[in-house]
């Protein structure tokens, strides 16, 4: 029954980059069902997630008081239950607990602290919480989850074309008329993006799709070349080179809008298809047949994901993908353009919004002096560092250390979500003072000092922005339960007793502010947004809903141009050898978010999926001598889990694919945390593992 309810809310699905506008239907203060509207993103579609995944919001754990690590409590680890948390904490009013969030961390003060902020909260929330740990503590440590998923895509973007977003929209690809996408799953991961994508095969427009597993898009598309993992760049520089030696690059637009060309031509001419077919796996021919199409297209448009970005050399096969949009001309025009698929709601939004240890809002520099006294002219309270910060893997290795021990942690999950896991608890309990901030008792809340309760989206009012950088308005369509409140208060609280002469009563003071110092938002206001729901950055007017398509006349780099940098095949960190044979890759799925802190607590998708699995290639199960459906082991170098298998055909034989969102089988007990040194990315993509029946 989904007949009557008590009001409408207009607001964001909390889930996603796609960022679907949804209503929420609202009976007797609780949602009761939510519909697509028409945003420019989803046209009024949704997902399972973003239509049934709502009611984590009502789940019994969630957080409804401030709670302090109790005197008797027992030594710090993943031993909370959250149903019965008051074994190991205690009730606390707002000013207890904040009050001890404060002093704690500032008792440790200084380069002693770092902020993991969050990707799930609000542009407004990004900002706040950036800036207190810059103002507050004098340095730069703070960071947010886009440092596991696309740092290095952003890496590559900035260098070479000057700006980290994306140069088109995804609903671009009408206008195309071939698409490459790429170590991406979007029927799983961005499933009303991939609606754009079959209609687009549907109406004749040739998809390539390259991934080491096979997906469900592999139906509609003209070309899968299922290639090997790790081997991206290997493959990519040999379409490439087929590209350079038949002469089907576009020579007018090489020579009118990039820079370095000569170079990357004479770096491509070592990857002859024939060369490197035996790395990637892939028929010389088929490379060759996508580079023609591909080199052929009228308007052609890549997509990447995870797949590209979670390796040592993720900066590299972001570098391959922007020299072949550039030597081809495919971008800045209708149905052309680079598009790395951003994860999180407000992963776009929060990068955008300065949490970022090297970048002040805007991807300003810190090591600028400029950009430096602009901030303080608006910030007034003390100074910028001119020092970069440390990024999530570094800080939890200087924790280790012993150099950061405090940490202000908001709607991150680093006790699930980082490479190497049980280095990353040994460092949350390593902590003298953890502050966490977050509507459920997560994993890493479980190593707290002081736990501050927050709001779901739908208890919020604030912007988000999305992968098509499309900054949408949220409402708040419900009151926080209990005494939890929104993220935005709570920050400027913790700002107030750190010293800081912080004067926000409400998130719309708090934009105001972004829009002195964010030229993106140049022409977009909050009142704006509360109209008009959406409005797309770059915006050129006040009445201009925003560009979908960017750098039609050249790049914001010096002189306009854009760079090809040459890439080079680097071999995966670890290898499989005879003690860990197989490939171990992680990843999401379509019913569970990320760590799983909101989907595992909604009824209808955990029914979907209730239970820890991985998937292998039948003739894998079956030289195990197991069933789809038994338990295995898998074990790497950090450690071992055991989970349940299912067989997969679109697994590779030597390949196990483990999604990250079950506590009970941690995917990342087992990931490799070497990083890409330029995105300083782990490699989730690509670690050896030993798999045995139990
Ligand atoms: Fe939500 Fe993404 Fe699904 Fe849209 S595609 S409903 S934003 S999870």
């Amino acid at each position: 029954d989904t007949g009557d309810f008590d009001r409408e809310v207009a607001s964001i699905c909390p889930f996603c980059g796609v960022g679907c506008q949804v209503s929420l239907k609202i009976k007797d203060e609780k949602v009761k069902f939510v519909e697509g509207i028409n945003g420019p993103a989803n046209e009024g579609r949704l997902c399972v997630k973003g239509r049934f995944g709502f009611d984590y919001i009502h789940h019994d754990h969630r957080l409804t008081t401030p709670l302090i690590r109790r005197a008797d409590a027992p030594a710090k680890g993943l031993n909370v239950d959250p149903g019965n948390w008051q074994t190991h904490f205690r009730a606390a009013s707002w000013d207890e607990a904040l009050d001890a969030a404060a002093n704690g961390l500032n008792a440790i003060g200084g380069t002693g602290v770092a902020g993991f902020g969050s990707a799930k909260c609000s542009n407004e929330e990004a900002y706040l919480f950036q800036k207190l740990i810059r103002q507050g503590f004098g340095h730069n440590n703070v960071d947010h989850c886009t440092r596991l998923c696309h740092a290095s895509s952003v890496a590559a973007l900035m260098e070479n074309v000057g700006s980290g977003a994306v140069t088109a929209t995804f609903n671009e690809i009408e206008n195309a008329d071939v698409a490459i996408v790429i170590g991406a799953n979007p029927i799983e991961n961005h499933p009303v993006a991939a609606t754009y994508f079959k209609q687009f095969a549907k109406r004749g427009g040739k998809l390539i799709v390259m991934d080491p597993r096979g997906q469900a898009l592999k139906r509609f598309a003209s070309h899968m070349l299922q290639f090997r993992p790790g081997a991206d760049v290997s493959m990519l520089n040999a379409i490439m080179h087929v590209i350079v030696a038949e002469k089907l690059y576009d020579q007018q637009y090489i020579d009118a809008y990039t820079e370095n060309w000569e170079a990357e031509k004479a770096h491509l001419a070592d990857f002859a298809p024939e060369k490197m077919t035996g790395i990637c796996g892939i028929d010389a021919e088929v490379l060759r047949d996508v580079a023609r199409t591909f080199a052929s297209a009228k308007s052609a448009m890549i997509f990447w994901g995870m797949g590209v970005s979670q390796h040592i050399h993720g900066t590299d096969n972001s570098r391959c993908l922007i020299s072949l949009a550039l030597m081809t001309g495919q971008v800045g025009r209708p149905g052309a353009g680079l598009h790395p698929l951003r994860g999180q709601n407000n992963v776009q939004g929060a990068s955008d919004a300065g949490l970022i240890p090297m970048f002040l809002p805007d991807y300003q520099p810190v090591g600028d002096a400029d950009v430096r006294t602009t901030f303080q002219e608006i910030w007034q309270d003390g100074g910028v560092h001119p020092d970069k910060g440390l990024t999530v893997t570094e800080i939890l290795d200087a924790v280790h250390a012993g150099d950061i021990r405090g940490m202000y942690i908001s709607g991150e999950n680093p006790a699930m979500s980082d490479p190497d896991v049980d280095h990353a608890r040994a460092a949350l309990a390593k902590l003298d003072h953890l502050v966490v901030q977050d509507i459920f008792l997560t994993e890493t809340a479980n190593f707290a000092d002081v736990i501050l309760p927050a709001s779901a989206f739908a208890e919020k009012n604030g912007t988000v922005t999305n992968t098509n950088r499309q900054v949408q308005m949220g409402r708040a369509a419900l009151a926080p339960p209990g005494a939890a409140r929104e993220d935005w208060w709570i920050t400027v609280e913790l700002a107030k007793r750190l010293g800081l002469r912080w004067s926000y009563s409400h998130p719309r003071d708090v934009f105001a502010e972004m829009t002195q110092v964010m030229p993106s938002l140049a022409n977009i206001t909050w009142d704006r947004l509360a109209a008009e729901n959406a409005v797309t950055y770059p915006s050129l007017s006040p009445t201009d809903p925003g560009q979908p398509i960017v750098f039609a006349d050249g790049f914001p780099r010096a002189g306009g141009r854009a760079k090809f940098t040459p890439a080079n095949v680097i071999a995966p960190d670890e290898v499989p050898d005879a003690d860990y044979p197989m490939i171990l890759t992680t990843g999401r799925q379509l019913e569970h978010w990320h760590t799983g802190s909101m989907t595992r607590r909604s009824k209808v998708l955990d029914a979907v999926e209730p239970e820890a699995n991985c998937s292998l290639h039948p003739a894998t199960l079956r030289a195990l001598g197991a069933q789809p459906g038994d338990m295995i082991r898998l074990t790497t170098r950090r450690g071992s889990i055991d989970i349940m298998a299912r067989a997969d055909r679109a697994v590779a034989p030597d390949m196990v694919f483990v999604p990250f969102a079950y506590v009970e089988a941690a995917a990342n007990t087992l990931t490799n945390p070497a990083i890409d040194p330029y995105g300083k990315i782990p490699e989730f993509k690509f670690a050896a593992v030993r798999i045995e029946k139990i």
